[in-house]
Formats: C-alpha cells, sequence, structure tokens
C-alpha cells in the first residue's frame, strides 16, 4: 500500500493489464500506519460523518458496552470500531491492505447506522458493508492500492466469507463477499456509490 498519490487512481486499469510482466513492489505497511492513514482517509470520503472512535490491537475477551469482545466488531452503543489482536494478525497473512479492508468494513456499519440505511438482513447488511469498504479505499485520496493490494483484499473477503445459509449470523459466501468489494472498488472508479445501494 502507498501512501500519497505517485501511482494514480486510473493507473489500476494500467497495472492489471501490466501486472503479468512487471514485478510490483508494493511496499508492506505496519498496524498502526495502516490504521491511521486508512482512519484518516475514511474520515475525509464517509459523507455520512459517522465519525466512529478506533480501538485496536484489543485482546479477545476485553470487556466493552457490547459485551466481551469475541472478535473484530463495530459496537453501536459507543460508536467505537474495536479491531482485534487476532485478527490484525490473521490480515498480515494476506499483507496490509487486508487490514485496511477490516477497518474500512467496519466503518461501513458505522456509516449504516449513523446513516440510517441498513439493510433488512444480515446478509445484505454485511454485503452491503463490503461494498462500501471497497469504495471508500478507492476513493481515498491519499492512500493508493496497486494490484496486489486488490489481490489481498479479495482474497480475505472470500476467506471470511461462509456457508452457513441457515445461520442468522450468514454473512454472505466466499464469492458474494470478494464481488462485493470489488463491486465497490470499481464504483469508487466510475458509477458512485450507488453501486452499493441494495435493492
Ligand atoms: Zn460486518
Amino acid at each position: 500500500m502507498n501512501l500519497g498519490k505517485f501511482l494514480t487512481r486510473v493507473s489500476i486499469a494500467l497495472i492489471t493489464t501490466l501486472a503479468s510482466s512487471i514485478p510490483l513492489q508494493a511496499s508492506q505497511l505496519g498496524p498502526e500506519k495502516v490504521v491511521n492513514a486508512i482512519y484518516r482517509g475514511l474520515r475525509q470520503v464517509d459523507a455520512t460523518r459517522s465519525r466512529p472512535k478506533v480501538r485496536w490491537n484489543v485482546a479477545n475477551g476485553a470487556s466493552s458496552p457490547c459485551g466481551r469482545i469475541t472478535g473484530t466488531l463495530y459496537c453501536t452503543r459507543n460508536n467505537t470500531i474495536y479491531i482485534t489482536t487476532q485478527h490484525i494478525q490473521m490480515a498480515y497473512r494476506y499483507g496490509d491492505a487486508a487490514l485496511a479492508y477490516i477497518l474500512a468494513h467496519e466503518y461501513a456499519h458505522a456509516a449504516q447506522t449513523v446513516g440510517g440505511f441498513l439493510p433488512g438482513n444480515i446478509t445484505a447488511v454485511e454485503l452491503q458493508a463490503d461494498c462500501l469498504a471497497g469504495f471508500y479505499m478507492g476513493a481515498m485520496p491519499d492512500v493508493t492500492f496497486d494490484l496486489q493490494d486488490i489481490e489481498q483484499i479479495a482474497q480475505i473477503a472470500y476467506e471470511v466469507g461462509d456457508y452457513e445459509f441457515n445461520n442468522l449470523q450468514h454473512h454472505g459466501t466466499p464469492k458474494q463477499r470478494a464481488n462485493a468489494v470489488l463491486r465497490g472498488f470499481k464504483a469508487s472508479q466510475g458509477n458512485g456509490i450507488s453501486a452499493c445501494q441494495v435493492r
């Protein structure tokens, strides 16, 4: 992930074309830099101005107004995103952009909540959050995601998908989740945020 705009957004398409011949030297940022840069970028692009707080590197079992932390979540009661140490480690199995995705996804839940456009069922909520996360990341003025980053994001979104169709917590299949975040990313370069609307 690169901070600063020496790769333009238009270059994503170009990189895609060139990727097979040119090795990419994406810099890998540590979690603190990622959280700071992405949090700043999210505040710039979130039109609902939900402004959640972020607590990261949180241990499983820590307490919150939403109960004990058992995984990364957005807590509506104090408008705060909690990202667990375990999930940061999981993200870095893919790379820094995967952590950006986790933060952007939770931030999208804040926007859905504060903006008052939470879809009716949890799968729709989650897929919309994935789409918004992609849109937000692609729209950030000071952070550039190259092809490798976008692959990391698609991979982790795929990884966190599930097939538990009869579970009320079903978040979407691996394919649906990867497609949702990529759709949002693409929309940030073209059609705009309406691509994330749930019909
Ligand atoms: Zn979610």
